[in-house]
């Protein structure tokens, strides 16, 4: 038993007497305080310090063509996260498929997904940092039990991820429900993004089982993000949803047309990705050359008939990713950095430099304060920069009466456009094979790869290789061989 007058022994030691201690209660409470406060000032760091040693990892790591000032990739952001193996099976048929031609034998199997994500998360926490957005991606996540959804969406948060669930939005309000709520009927997190991935190469969603059209498609749109509104309604639950959808020479005229539909429906984010030859090549029903990322873009300015300046942000490798970070007020989309000031592009620079790896979003607003505040103390002319910042934003948008008007008619709210322009396998092969080696390629295409995949925003976990893999490696190279090891792991059938 311990005496009295000493404290008890931590991990530095044996218990000792203090100066001037004869009752060993002020001491205690003393520690007490003195842990909790270093705990505090820990927890309010502006920059975690493994995020900050992700981030130089990042950059040091980046080509030096997209070492740009523009560049957010590792000088704020470590880059998405993605999920593979977990769940390989979906329900829907899409044309073109990324998935590989066995995805579709491998059974969904809750055990087997909630091991894969822990060993998957833990691997990028340790890489990652403590801070990052990962998408709980595979084949179908609703194919999922709600159970074993909502488990796997813990323990990414559990992690430190930000998770974003992947489906293609044919499920029951009921799913939606029965996800977040407990058995005793208490929500089970405080807020949930989606990503509904929602287009006409689809096959098999109810009610539009071959649709002829985008907008055959938008009442299944509306429907999915009325799932939302009404838990919100019902239960308080905040959510983020994003709309994916795929592009072909087949729909792209009908961009405009979807983009202009879409944006009053309730979507925080509009993500187009420009088909690739890339999965299971059974499902290539077209060449998909001719679209790229300008040809989509043209689309989306067309619809929303404006310009959608994308300049401001770079985010890896513009030739992968083109990224708009803005809101809309009124149907009117204003970006947060216009490339074309030089007051917007000095302000980027300082906060790079200053608030670079600030987690703002998933951080308790508290706590977000206080880091605010010590960022503050060292650059209190910030404060003055973003006030600047922030009265041409408003000007931008139209000024503070439009915003008003927009919020009381409820059309203000975040927008951000995307377009993601996977690579053919056929390219991504040769160039992930020599990188493997420590070679650069002399055919400038498979070169061009290369940087790509290097400057990779979008990574998933080996932990058995301690590998980090581009999303196009994972489906172009890997995923063939672990879906094959996946279906005899967890058949449908039996197979010899
Ligand atoms: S390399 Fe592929 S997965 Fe990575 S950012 Fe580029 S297109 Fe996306």
């Amino acid at each position: 038993m311990p005496r009295v007058g000493s404290v008890q022994p931590d991990a530095g030691g044996p218990a000792r007497p203090l100066p001037g201690d004869d009752t060993g209660a002020m001491p205690s409470l003393l520690r007490r305080l003195r842990a909790t406060w270093h705990g505090f000032a820990d927890r309010s760091r502006p920059v975690h310090p493994e995020t900050a040693r992700a981030l130089r990892e990042r950059w040091a790591a980046l080509p030096a063509h997209v070492q740009t000032p523009a560049q957010t990739l590792g000088r704020h952001a470590v880059g998405c996260e993605g999920t593979h193996g977990v769940f390989p099976k979906c329900n829907l048929t899409c044309t073109p498929c990324y998935h590989s031609a066995d995805a579709n034998k491998v059974r969904v199997d809750g055990g087997h997904t909630l091991r894969e994500i822990e060993s998957q998360m833990s691997f990028l926490r340790e890489r990652r940092g403590p801070y990052a957005h990962a998408q709980l991606i595979g084949g179908e996540v609703s194919l999922l039990s709600p159970d074993d959804h909502a488990a796997a969406l813990q323990a990414m948060r559990d992690h430190g991820r930000s998770p974003m669930s992947m489906t293609h939005g044919d499920f029951d309000p009921e799913y939606l429900r029965d996800l977040v709520t407990g058995p005793d009927g208490t929500l089970r997190f405080d807020r949930i993004s989606f990503a509904a991935h929602v287009d006409s190469l689809m096959r098999g969603r109810r009610g539009a089982v071959r649709p002829r059209s985008e907008a055959e498609l938008h009442p299944f749109r509306q429907q999915f993000v009325q799932m939302f509104r009404d838990l919100r309604a019902a239960t308080g639950l905040r959510y983020y949803l994003a709309h994916n959808m795929t592009v072909t020479p087949a729909n792209l005229g009908q961009v405009a047309e979807t983009v202009r539909a879409v944006l009053p429906m309730g979507f925080s984010m509009m993500s187009f990705q420009p088909a690739a030859h890339v999965g299971d090549d059974r499902r290539w029903k077209e060449s998909y050359t001719a679209v790229d990322a300008d040809a989509v873009w043209a689309e989306l300015e067309k619809g929303l008939g404006q310009r959608i300046a994308h300049e401001g942000i770079e985010f890896g490798d513009p030739r992968c990713n083109r990224l708009a970070f803005g809101f809309l007020a009124g149907g009117r989309w204003t970006p947060f950095v216009d490339p074309d000031s030089a007051a917007d592009r000095a302000a980027r620079e300082r906060f790079f430099a200053h608030w670079g790896g600030l987690a703002f979003s998933g951080t308790p607003p508290l706590l977000l304060l206080v880091k605010i505040a010590r960022v503050l103390r060292h650059h209190p002319d910030d404060a003055a920069v973003a006030a600047r910042w922030f009265a041409r934003l408003l000007r931008r948008a139209g000024g503070l009466r439009h915003l008003v008007r927009a919020a009381r008619a409820g059309t203000l709210g975040l927008m951000t456009f995307e377009v993601h322009s996977f690579m053919d396998a056929a390219d991504v092969g040769p160039a992930w094979e020599l990188m493997q080696q420590g070679v650069e390629s002399d055919d400038p295409r498979i070169r061009a790869t290369q940087e790509r995949l290097a400057a990779c925003t979008y990574s998933m976990a080996h932990p058995e290789t301690g590998q980090l893999v581009p999303a196009c490696a994972q489906h172009s190279v890997l995923d063939v061989t672990e879906n094959a090891q996946l279906r005899r792991l967890l058949p449908l059938t039996v197979v010899g």
